[in-house]
């Protein structure tokens, strides 16, 4: 293939090898464009979205209480006759209404109203209020609450009523009955086989929307609220079968794709581990063998590398590269930042270059000239091994034959560039079996994914864990330090530097959780929170004040600052120092938070703790605690805390285990932000609950299987009716 020809292809719109032929839901006619505007604002598009649309809570307005006799701390329903009705101007203008229904009294209290209420609640008139009676000053009150004027004995709800979530300008009324008349309207047969309803216990498809939209008022507002009731959990099976479903279609498509079959010659990572000043760690030897047994294989690997800080991922990819560069294929190995990635450089360089193996260095700042003779190598296939950033899969980079690209820190980069990065390869496969042949990917990632979320939204992945660390680490001693106490730290990095070790001392770009957290009516009012940008420059600004006052403190020590602003020349002289010894203090922002590797560094100082992740603050401990050394990492924190500040210290204080901190962050976050899914753009569950609903998700892990061998027709079904309106499982 030309030059151009690659090219050419390699600039293929992406989605193109993804969806289902699924049909897409009919959308909804005859309202108007106002009402859809709005129902498109909740993602509603058609019935289907709108019998989907569940509530978030439940009002019981089915039983009449005396005012008397209602009970407190809940909305009762009363029904009475209005005493009298005013607008008071006392202490502000409100409408005050009195009703007595024969038990007692309460007063209704408007504090925003129509002139008109005042005509509707006129003495004699009898009125059905929804509300939380309390005792005020004068007696029983209800503020605020929803009434209608009815007439006597007119009956009352026999359901629940049910309570959407919802946007400006579409009333409650409104929603309820668009999705009111769209169950009536759908058939909603089942989408399984009885036989798998049975098996596990679920109601029909039918009757669990029915209910959950109009639930019988004997249910417990408890199962409902914990969406525990079987309704539910057909809601959240469904759901999650659908998701099992679309990515065992997506693996079983792959599967039927080519790839160069890597065959194991070994005699070049025979050379490699001899040379090694190291054994294999048995984990390391398990995950080894699976991926060679991959990258033999005709068809694509794509397999998810897992192994907490520190368990030695690099060298498993320098093995899978030889394996790949035994074959004559080129391997491109993708980093997110230039400091990791020149590491990468590094370390591969170090090792394969004693065997007679090229690597080559590629970022976004590299000099043109180089740059220029570095492309041509790589497009002629004389280059085997390329390591870099985002700049190995711009537009001018062309492979030869791409037979392997190994994505390190997966999370960091977005589905989109991981996609574009496997396309390259696609047309370069010169030599693979098929026209439409694929590079094999290796993901790794430091990021522990909980089984939960590995079996979800990785299903479409092999993954292979490297469970065990290399030996000779002592775990690394966490502990949480006032910022008060801030002299005794100094006092600490002094005394670690004199005995010879190294010391990070971090100020991190600090998440935008505590925001998040903070009570809305507690948030200033004016935009005054800086972006992304501005938060970063404000990042900067503290880790320069901060090297400063450090250089002041330790005129003694070599104190060396390293973050993202600095031209890549710098950036990598000043990680170099470090690397040497020569720098003996690191002053950082989180451009180290990745893969850095520097083992005599054996304490990290971490400021801001308490407004940081729980993985964020994992994964930076684990820079230090890599040699043989006792570690330390200390998390410097401001008072006051707020409740989940406290937690999350308390979780990262008590748990070395990267999986154990991962599932908390789950737990306490949910899966979008630990998938970064903001930007994967992966859609999230909406029903289930992958903290809760482990059982669920076994069991339409196993039903997925099952379907798509026994059923396909079954698995169709449910696929259209749960993605054909969406489809963007499909498209990852
Ligand atoms: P990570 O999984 O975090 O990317 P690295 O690959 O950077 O970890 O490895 C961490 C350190 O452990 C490196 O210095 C590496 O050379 C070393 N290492 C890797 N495997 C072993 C092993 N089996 N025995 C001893 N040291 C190892
Ligand atoms: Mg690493």
């Amino acid at each position: 293939m030309t030059r151009e020809a690659k090219r050419a292809a390699a600039s293929q719109p992406v989605a193109a090898s993804a969806s289902l032929p699924l049909a897409p839901h009919p959308s909804l006619a005859g309202l108007s464009k106002g009402t859809l505007d709005k129902l498109a604002r909740l993602n509603i598009a058609s019935k289907l979205d709108l019998i989907l649309h569940l509530p978030l809570r439940y009002d019981d307005e089915t039983h009449l209480y005396p005012i008397k006799d209602a009970p407190a701390a809940r909305d009762v329903l009363i029904e009475a006759t209005v005493v009298e009705t005013d607008i008071k101007y006392r202490p502000r203008r409100q409408l005050v209404c009195n009703l007595e229904d024969g038990s007692g009294n309460v007063t209704l209290r408007f504090f925003s109203f129509y002139g008109s209420q005042v005509k509707h609640l006129a003495p004699g008139a009898r009125v059905r209020a929804f509300g939380e009676i309390r005792q005020g000053f004068f007696g029983a009150e209800m503020v605020h609450p929803r009434y209608r004027i009815v007439q006597p004995e007119s009956p009352v709800a026999e359901a629940l009523t049910p309570v959407y979530p919802t946007t400006a300008g579409l009333g409650q009324d409104t929603l309820r009955k668009l999705i009111g008349r769209a169950l009536a309207s759908e058939p909603l047969d089942d989408t399984l086989p009885d036989a798998l309803i049975h098996q596990y216990h679920l109601p029909k498809f039918r009757d669990a929307v029915y209910f959950l939209h109009n639930p019988s008022p004997d249910v417990s507002q408890h199962d409902l609220q914990e969406r525990t009731h079987p309704a539910w959990r057909r809601m959240k099976f469904d759901e999650l079968l659908a998701q099992q479903l679309s990515m065992r279609v997506h693996q079983q498509r792959r599967r039927g794709t080519g790839a160069p079959a890597l065959r194991v010659r070994g005699t070049l990572v025979r050379r490699l581990l001899e040379a090694l000043p190291f054994e294999l760690t048995a984990a390391q030897q398990r995950v080894v063998a699976q991926i060679r047994e991959d990258l033999a294989k005709p068809h694509p690997m794509q397999r998810l590398l897992q192994g907490d800080v520190g368990s030695g991922k690099t060298i498993v990819a320098a093995i899978a590269a030889l394996q790949c560069v035994e074959n004559k294929f080129q391997v491109a190995l993708m980093a997110p930042t230039e400091i990791l990635a020149e590491q990468h450089y590094r370390k591969f360089s170090g090792w394969l270059t004693a065997l007679g193996i090229e690597v080559a260095w590629l970022s976004g700042s590299t000099k043109k000239s180089v740059k220029k003779q570095i492309l041509a190598k790589i497009d002629a296939g004389e280059t085997p091994i390329i390591v870099g950033t985002h700049a190995l899969f711009e537009d001018d980079v062309v492979f030869h034959k791409l037979g392997l690209a190994i994505i390190d820190e997966q999370h960091r980069f977005g589905v989109r560039q991981r996609l574009a990065l496997r396309l390259k390869g696609t047309q370069s496969c010169a030599g693979g079996p098929t026209a439409d042949a694929q590079p094999h990917q290796l993901m790794m990632s430091a990021t522990p994914i909980p089984r939960t979320l590995a079996m979800s939204y990785y299903a479409d992945l092999d993954v292979s864990v490297i469970d065990e660390l290399p030996p000779g680490r002592t775990p690394v001693t966490t502990k949480l330090v006032s910022e008060t106490r801030r002299d005794e730290v100094i006092a600490r990095v002094r005394d670690a530097c004199a005995a010879g070790s190294q010391a990070y001392w971090v100020c991190p770009l600090v998440e935008e959780i505590e925001s998040e957290e903070t009570p809305a009516e507690q948030k200033p009012k004016s935009p005054r929170k800086p972006g992304r940008a501005g938060l970063e420059m404000l990042q900067l600004k503290a880790a320069m004040e901060t090297y400063e006052s450090l250089s002041v403190a330790f005129p003694d020590l070599r104190v060396g600052l390293a973050h993202g602003r600095l031209k890549s020349d710098e950036k990598s002289a000043v990680m170099g120092a470090f690397q040497r010894g020569d720098v003996q203090l690191l002053v950082a922002t989180t451009v180290i938070e990745v893969g850095v590797d520097v083992p005599n560094a054996s304490l990290m100082v971490i400021e801001n703790a308490e407004r940081m992740g729980l993985s964020q603050l994992h994964q930076l401990r684990g820079r230090v605690g890599r040699g043989a050394a006792q570690s330390a990492c200390i998390l410097l924190y401001h008072t006051p805390l707020s409740a989940q500040a406290r937690e999350r210290l308390k979780i990262i204080f008590e748990n070395t285990d990267g999986f154990e901190v991962a599932r908390h962050d789950l737990r306490m976050r949910g899966p979008g932000e630990l998938l970064g899914s903001r930007q994967s753009g992966m859609p999230l569950l909406r029903f289930a609950d992958l903290s809760a609903d482990v059982d669920l998700l076994d069991a339409a892990r196993d039903a997925a299987a099952l379907l798509l061998t026994e059923n396909p027709q079954a698995a169709r079904a449910h696929l259209q009716r749960w993605l054909g309106g969406r489809g963007e499982f499909l498209k990852v």
